[in-house]
């Protein structure tokens, strides 16, 4: 199983999300299993923009890791992700490879499990609901990850 991180919070983010989880739908080789509900968060970082919506889906994939990664990329660009923005910065589409099966990976450009996901209540809410029994390498099972206490505000919208 694999999980993926969804973010935007521009042109319309929630109707990006729901674009993208039928985008996810049409990755070769794959299948979506399940998608979380919407949640809403103030951005990190300290960047003046937009709250951000987010939610995580659960697929199987029979692309390599680089390849499945390759795929989310080419679904922002379509969506009319800016390529070079800043970290954090305000996007259409942010899709992020949370987890590749039990795989640790870090590589150039490919880092798995995505290091954000024990610091980020906006991937740590949604990925309870839709694979609380998951075993992320190196953090263990998604249910027993603690919650980020000074993370601000999140709220599930939908
Ligand atoms: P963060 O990764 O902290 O959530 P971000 O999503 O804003 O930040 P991006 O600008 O979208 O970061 O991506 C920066 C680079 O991260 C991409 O070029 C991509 O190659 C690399 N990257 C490494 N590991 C992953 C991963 N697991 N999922 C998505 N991108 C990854
Ligand atoms: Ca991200
Ligand atoms: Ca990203």
């Amino acid at each position: 199983m694999v999980l993926v991180g969804l973010g935007s919070n521009l042109d319309s983010p929630t109707r990006q999300i729901d674009t993208a989880f039928e985008m996810l739908e049409s990755i070769p080789g794959s299948e979506l299993l399940s998608r979380s509900s919407l949640y809403r968060s103030a951005p990190l970082g300290g960047i003046e923009q937009p709250d951000f919506f987010n939610a995580a889906a659960s697929m199987t994939t029979t692309l390599g890791a680089r390849d499945f990664l390759e795929q989310l990329q080419g679904i922002e660009r379509a969506r009319g992700r800016e390529p070079g923005g800043p970290r954090w910065g305000p996007r259409v589409l942010d899709l992020d490879l949370l987890a590749y099966g039990d795989r640790t990976i870090d590589e150039t450009g490919l880092t798995v499990p995505h290091p954000g996901i024990a610091l980020r209540n906006f991937v740590l809410l949604p990925l309870r609901e839709i694979a609380p029994d998951f075993d992320i390498p190196g953090l263990g099972r998604v249910q027993d990850i603690a919650v980020n206490e000074s993370e601000p505000r999140i709220s599930r919208i939908a």
